[in-house]
């Protein structure tokens, strides 16, 4: 078919227009007309179809390279859907640098279902392969971890994965398919909080789910019907929206962290930087084999002594906020902002500083976001 930069401006017509619209349309109807009692309709009741959604869950699917899409209300919903198709009993592994909201649904919620997990390093398949179990089902992680950007090969992963007939599934939220498609890779199933790089605007939660095959596909639609946290027809719009921008959004997220990691790398009061583009480390040497770009995350460290909450509270055009992926450029503090859920002694061991910073690089002009930076920093020597 078309190339992939083209599939973002036009997913698949949904054969219902009779009006010429360029755009599919917002379905706002819960329930559908059975011409007769005896009628196979496709639509019925909009938990179970919709067709503003389905067009999303088609684009997203080709996108990805996979079987069938499904929109959820949040990526945690979605994760919470994909995590649904286990029974009690089962195992799982998991990245041990995976987002917070989905460590709290592994920890506080599917271990009361009697699912159990071990958390690993995935950059490692020998830790991997350790710690399979007779029980075990799948193998969960982020490509690209939250915030300290260390990288996971998917095709690595997926072949222990596939040789212990075990799912490899994905969180692909930092990537987005216009830089990693995981199920090319080898995976089963990739997951997108869709609130970040697909919609791209900071103006909806929204999550995606893509399988590989049937049968994982009917598995996971099971969950989306039953337990029902679908994306709403004007939510499914605005992400439909955001895709269709994801490649010239991202090219520009991309040259701007570039530049802003030469810029940081230019300045003696930053320790150290964490971005999988610069050269000489394990996590850049996986990104440049399986990736299309190292992504528009920046994370740095301030050298010691330096006041990193008024470093974040200085930048103006940079906003200080939670989340990613967006147009607009954020800055925060992990440490007391996303992952301040851990504990001191969890922070440590993770790697997450109070000297940490990270930096969702957006697509403003790099001009501006470098004096922003500047400003900031030099501020920092004035008492
Ligand atoms: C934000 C995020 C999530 C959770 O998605 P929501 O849309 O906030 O529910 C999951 N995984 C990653 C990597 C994220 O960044």
């Amino acid at each position: 078919m078309t190339e992939f930069n083209t599939k973002l401006v036009h997913g698949q017509p949904q054969n219902d227009n009779n009006t010429g619209a360029v755009n599919v349309p917002i379905y706002n109807s819960s329930t559908y007309i059975y011409p007769s009692v005896e009628s196979k309709v496709k639509y019925d009741y909009a938990r179970s179809g919709n067709p503003t959604r389905n067009y999303l869950e088609e684009q997203v699917s080709e996108l990805e390279d996979g079987y069938r899409g499904f929109a959820f209300s949040s990526g945690s919903a979605a994760i919470h859907a994909v995590l649904a198709i286990f029974k009690p009993g089962d195992h799982l592994i998991i990245g041990k640098e995976i987002y917070g909201g989905t460590f709290r649904i592994i920890n506080e919620f599917f271990k009361r279902w009697q699912i159990q997990f071990t958390a690993v390093d995935t950059q490692d398949p020998a830790e991997i392969e350790a710690a399979i179990r007779s029980n075990t089902k799948a193998i969960y992680f982020e490509s690209f971890t939250n915030p300290l950007l260390h990288v996971t090969s998917v095709r690595k992963t997926a072949e222990v994965a596939q040789k212990h007939h075990l799912l490899t599934i994905v969180d692909n939220t930092f990537l987005s398919p216009y830089l990693q498609r995981p199920l090319d890779l080898g995976a089963d199933i990739v997951i997108h909080s869709a609130t970040k790089y697909l919609s791209g605007h900071s103006d909806v939660i929204a999550g995606m789910v893509v399988a590989k095959n049937q049968s994982l596909a009917d598995r996971i639609y099971f969950n989306q019907n039953a337990i029902g946290s679908t994306l709403s027809p004007e939510d499914s719009n605005l992400v439909r929206r955001g895709i269709q921008t994801l490649a010239v959004r991202m090219d520009r997220h991309l040259s701007n962290a570039q530049k802003i990691v030469e810029f940081l790398q230019s300045r003696s009061e930053i320790a150290k930087i964490y971005y999988p583009g610069i050269a000489g480390t394990k996590d850049h040497e996986i990104a440049a084999q399986e990736t299309d770009g190292f992504g528009g995350i920046v994370s740095f460290e301030l050298q010691k002594g330096l006041d990193t909450t008024k470093f974040v509270e200085g930048t103006k055009v940079i906003q200080l906020a939670v989340s990613l992926g967006a147009v607009e450029s954020l800055i925060e503090l992990p440490y007391k902002m996303t992952h301040a859920e851990l504990s001191p002694q969890e922070q440590q061991k993770a790697g997450i500083t109070h000297q940490l910073v990270r930096l969702s690089v957006g697509i403003e002009d790099d001009k501006d976001l470098i004096k922003d930076l500047a400003d900031s920093l030099d501020s920092l020597h004035i008492k």
